[in-house]
């Protein structure tokens, strides 16, 4: 049961909302976000929503059968939009490109990006400075001084920043500096991270976990939400199967069944989802048309110079294409 409380609701009616549903044996958690204060009630008893539903402080009150409550699409007649501000704005209905390298490299590297997404009419671009490696030999990013280089040049060209958060250390360094934190694969269910990033007033991309499933990235954005944040966008990048001839298995499955399950924004990342450049347009222009909200890609002016995951990272011809090409698949299936 999820209740969404008046905006001028006091704390003597809060209470008296609280008593009455733990008197049908529900246990309440309270959660305040930037748009609104909720009562979130789990139990199982079966009761008469006129009971508590005209209580006063009580705006509406919705009885969401899933497990996870604040995220399901059952409550919530508006999908979520995430509004990055100066007109960008990720929503279900629009096509939303984010792209740029893995790892952000240097400033030649990020203006020569930056240029190529302007050209392109991109406004969010990706990079990481903080990089989850499976090898510690390997690059592990710029950190935060890449972060503010990119920053400066990213603010004077109107584009927005998503960027990886590797530990809750790191939220208030970067919060600055950029437009959506990043949760990667290897941190979905860091419910330490989560619980911290709920407590932001910045939207969060959630990635679904290596071998996570649906419902796991679903509670993993019930987490921060339910902490308080309730600007969360799920990526589907691809899961671990015992297929060999590709980096991961992209779900397309997943995409389609998010837009089902959640109110959120659901974005597709086909160069994680199969790992091979050459297979990258066929899988993003397969989500898009499986109901995506967005994707997010890996380029690169040399990709086979990148200091990381080269293999799967497109140059900036084959990005524009295929920028060119999402945006027509959008409109067919808009279409339809
Ligand atoms: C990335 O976006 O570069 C990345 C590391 O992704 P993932 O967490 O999905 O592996
Ligand atoms: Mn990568």
């Amino acid at each position: 049961m999820i209740i969404q409380l008046e905006s001028q609701v006091d704390e003597g009616q809060k209470k008296d909302i609280i008593n009455k549903i733990n008197e049908l044996k529900y246990k309440t958690t309270e959660v305040k976000t930037q748009k609104g204060d909720y009562l979130v009630g789990i139990g199982k008893k079966d009761f008469d929503i006129r009971k508590i539903g005209n209580l006063p402080g009580i705006a509406d009150i919705h009885i969401v059968s899933d497990d996870y409550k604040l995220v399901s699409r059952k409550w919530k007649v508006k999908p979520t939009a995430i509004d990055l501000g100066d007109g960008v704005v990720i929503e279900e209905g629009s096509m939303a490109i984010m792209a740029g390298p893995c790892s952000i490299e240097g400033e030649e590297q990020i203006e020569k990006t930056i240029e190529h997404l302007v050209e392109n009419g991109v406004r969010i671009m990706r990079g990481g400075v903080y990089k989850p490696r499976s090898s510690p030999y390997s690059f592990r990013g710029m950190g935060i001084d890449g972060l503010k280089l990119w920053y400066d040049a990213a603010r004077k060209a109107g584009i927005k920043i998503i960027t990886e958060v590797m530990q809750v250390s790191q939220i208030g360094e970067m919060y600055d500096y950029i437009d959506i934190y990043q949760v990667g694969a290897r941190n979905t269910q860091n419910f330490n991270l989560l619980d911290e990033l709920g407590r932001v007033d910045k939207p969060v991309m959630i990635k679904r976990g290596i071998s996570g499933t649906i419902d796991e990235l679903l509670y993993s954005a019930e987490y921060v939400f339910s902490a308080g944040n309730e600007n969360l966008l799920l990526c589907e990048r691809g899961i671990r199967t015992y297929e060999k001839a590709t980096r991961n298995t992209m779900d397309i499955n997943a995409i389609s069944i998010l837009k089902e399950k959640t109110h959120l924004p659901v974005i597709a990342d086909p160069s994680h989802g199969i790992g091979i450049r050459d297979h990258v347009d066929p899988v993003a222009l397969a989500s898009v048309m499986a109901g995506a909200d967005g994707v997010i890609f890996e380029t690169h002016e040399k990709p086979e110079e990148a200091f990381s995951d080269g293999q799967q990272t497109l140059d900036f011809s084959e990005s524009s294409r295929l920028i060119e090409k999402i945006r027509k698949v959008h409109d067919l299936r808009e279409s339809l």
